[in-house]
């Protein structure tokens, strides 16, 4: 199990509400407008930056569910990346 820092992109224009992703990893979260974001009060969650297209989050803890979302999404809308740049 790997605990470093890492870095979560959700593109917001992709994502088609299917909420694949929620039930694999806890710190994504629907918001009012339909689409999913990250939940910044979640364990695991360090940063959210949001925008209407985008969200950025740093997560630290165990990478392999932000993995497994990334992998259940359809569109492909989110993208995990190792490190914190
Ligand atoms: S699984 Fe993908 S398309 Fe579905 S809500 Fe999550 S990010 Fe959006």
């Amino acid at each position: 199990m790997s605990t470093e820092t890492y870095r979560v992109e959700l593109d917001r224009e992709a994502c088609d509400g299917i909420f694949a992703c929620l039930v694999r990893d806890e710190r994504f979260v629907e918001d009012d407008t339909g689409l999913a974001t990250v939940d910044p009060t979640a364990d695991g969650v360090v940063d959210v930056d949001q925008t209407e297209s985008r969200v950025v989050a740093t997560f630290d803890g165990d990478i392999e569910d932000a993995e497994l979302a990334a992998r259940a999404c359809p569109p492909n809308a989110i993208t995990v990346r190792e490190g914190s740049e």
